[in-house]
């Protein structure tokens, strides 16, 4: 028997029938791997990708004690703890040029943000609690020891993994990696993922429609969402509902792709002879998953000679698409990127202002609108929320996510959202 089938068949609650979203998650999330390959790259070049190995700080950043404000650097043991002392001035310390010498008792050191501490200070007092008289400096009482430090190695120690393998570079890591002095680093190749659409009714734009044919929206969304994750897309265009056809589309997908993402085709009045294909071309579960919408679901693996790549079998509807690739494939393609540790979709709870339509016993992944109210984020649903209608995704801002034991939401009931859009 195939892995993908003894992996799913052990297990007690595997319902193809009827799969929970969570489960249907896991077995995909089980079952696909990592790709191998690895590349060089400069730091900037490598923005959304993986990193294949940690970056380990050589030094300690920052490499130096140094001034967190504006003042005067000082020795704690000078300052009396109840009256005004006065220092004399022994010179300065600004960022980038450092106060020659050690700083002798009765002395202080003007210092800027960033200043290297001159040896013997331990302390910072701000300028705006100072009075400077020529050489003399009074501090007042109540200063804390240490305060206003940056201590080196705060940020970065030396020794330590900065970044660790498995992470998604932000720009927050890019200048992490420059901080170091890093100038190159080792990522993970890019994921090659080939898709196309299934239908004889479908038409490419810049075609004029004929009577009956709808112009093929999927392939333009599959191709936002795989590029916004950083996939190499490779579009094999719309497949007519013929087997001859639909074997050469999975032959040369699975030749040169580490995914296949088809859309269509995998509903009930079609599953037979796609089935029959895909089961002839690799391991292949069909799904009815518990969910609106996105119920029917095709996951495995297709091969062609020594290749193989994972199959994602979405339907054809439009917002059946996005919302099956939201929460299956996704997650998926970032394992096979290299992705770790793997962090779901973030979902919080808010008020919901609209009356929702739901039945118990499956999840729903309705449009919303979040907003804020008067200081408070609420969540709206956008109009009609048919399966077709691909306007209620361009109109929300995230997935109402319905859980599956509940019915119908009532006006400032609280639901979780989905936003689409992170910070990355
Ligand atoms: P299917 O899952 O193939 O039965 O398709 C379900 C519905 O989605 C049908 O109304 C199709 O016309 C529509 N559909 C399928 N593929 C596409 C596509 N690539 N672009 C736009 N609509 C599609
Ligand atoms: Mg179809």
């Amino acid at each position: 028997m195939s892995t993908l089938m003894n992996k799913i068949s052990c297990a007690d609650d595997y319902d193809p029938e009827s799969l929970s979203v969570q489960r249907a998650r896991e077995i995909i999330l089980d079952f696909v791997e990592p790709v191998a390959g690895h590349e060089r790259l400069f730091v900037r070049n490598a923005l959304g990708r993986v990193l294949a190995e940690d970056v380990v700080s050589t030094a300690n950043v920052p490499g130096h004690d140094n001034s967190a404000m504006d003042g005067y650097a000082v020795r704690f043991a000078d300052l009396a703890a109840e009256s005004e002392t006065t220092l004399s001035l022994a010179g300065s310390a600004f960022a980038g040029r450092a106060f020659e010498g050690r700083l002798g008792p009765g002395e202080c050191v003007r210092i800027m943000t960033g200043g290297v501490i001159p040896e013997g200070a331990d302390t910072v007092v701000i300028q705006e609690v100072v009075r400077a008289d020529g050489e003399r400096i009074a501090i007042p009482p109540k200063q804390r020891q240490g305060q206003n430090l940056r201590r080196a190695g705060e940020d970065l120690r030396a020794g330590e993994p900065a970044v660790r393998a498995g992470k998604l570079l932000r720009p927050a890591e890019l200048g992490l990696i420059a901080s170091l002095g890093v100038a190159e680093v080792n990522v993970r190749r890019r994921l090659r993922v080939a898709f196309f659409s299934t239908g004889d009714e479908l038409c490419s734009v810049g075609t004029p429609l004929k009577e009956g044919e709808v112009y093929d929206s999927n392939r333009y969304t599959l191709y936002g969402m795989l590029a916004r994750l950083g996939c190499e897309v490779i579009d094999l265009g719309v497949v007519r509902d013929e087997p001859a056809a639909l074997e050469a589309a999975f032959h040369q997908a699975a030749a040169q792709a580490d995914a296949i993402l088809t859309s269509g085709g995998v509903s009930v009045g079609e599953a037979d002879f796609i089935r029959g294909l895909m089961e002839k071309l690799g391991e292949v579960a069909f799904w009815k998953i518990a969910m609106r919408p996105g119920r029917p679901m095709a996951f495995g693996r297709i091969t062609s000679g020594e290749r193989s790549a994972f199959l994602f079998g979405l339907p054809g509807n439009p917002v059946a698409v996005m919302v099956t690739f939201y929460q299956f494939v996704r997650e998926a393609l970032l394992k096979m990127m290299g992705v770790s540790p793997l962090d779901p979709l973030p979902r919080f709870r808010v008020p919901c202002v609209s009356a929702l339509k739901k039945r118990p016993g499956r999840s729903e992944f309705q449009r919303g609108v979040l907003f804020l109210d008067d200081g408070a984020w609420k969540v709206r649903a956008t109009g009609s929320q048919g399966s077709g209608i691909l306007r209620s995704m361009s109109e929300a801002n995230c997935f109402i996510a319905v859980e599956p034991e509940r019915g119908n939401v009532e006006p400032g009931e609280m639901v979780d959202v989905q936003p689409f859009d992170g910070l990355v």
